[in-house]
């Protein structure tokens, strides 16, 4: 993809050059927790491939993605025994999106609360690793 920058903060947790709190990896997804999380359990599922947006992703890669998504939500809601999950993917910054590497994010929600702020309050890394280890074993 032409207007990929390879130094955006998801191509450098990819190359491990920052750190994540990691739930799940394969050979073309990578989890991990949202570190400014809308709500407890707030995940994040990338492409290993270069793409800034759900555009850019060829059919296999999307459907990959896809199917990633929906094992890793259903461990979050068993996890966080939320009865609601909110899946979001925003593509281009007048939709909201602040890091162009594509990704779903998937946010817990339950009756009466609302949603936190977009990337707003930094979470600290113990507490995401301490939620990370409720929703790892259940990712099937
Ligand atoms: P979006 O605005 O849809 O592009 O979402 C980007 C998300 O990435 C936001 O929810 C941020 O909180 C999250 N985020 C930004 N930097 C990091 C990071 N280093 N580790 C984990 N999540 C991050």
């Amino acid at each position: 993809m032409s207007d990929y920058d390879r130094d955006n903060i998801f191509a450098k947790i990819l190359r491990g050059e920052m750190p994540c709190v990691k739930i799940f990896e394969d050979n073309d997804t990578l989890a991990f927790m949202d570190i400014m999380p809308q709500a407890e359990g707030h995940v994040l599922v990338i492409p290993k491939a270069e793409a800034c947006d759900m555009m850019d992703l060829d059919d296999a890669m999307a459907q990959k993605l896809i199917v990633n998504v929906q094992r890793i939500a259903r461990a979050v809601k068993s996890a966080i025994g939320c009865p609601g999950v909110m899946l979001a993917q925003l593509n281009g910054s007048a939709a909201g999106q602040t890091v162009f590497h594509t990704h779903f994010h998937i946010i817990p929600r339950h009756n009466g609360v609302e949603l936190g702020f977009h990337a707003k309050n930094m979470a600290d890394p113990g507490e995401l690793e301490k939620i990370a280890e409720k929703i790892r074993p259940l990712i099937s």
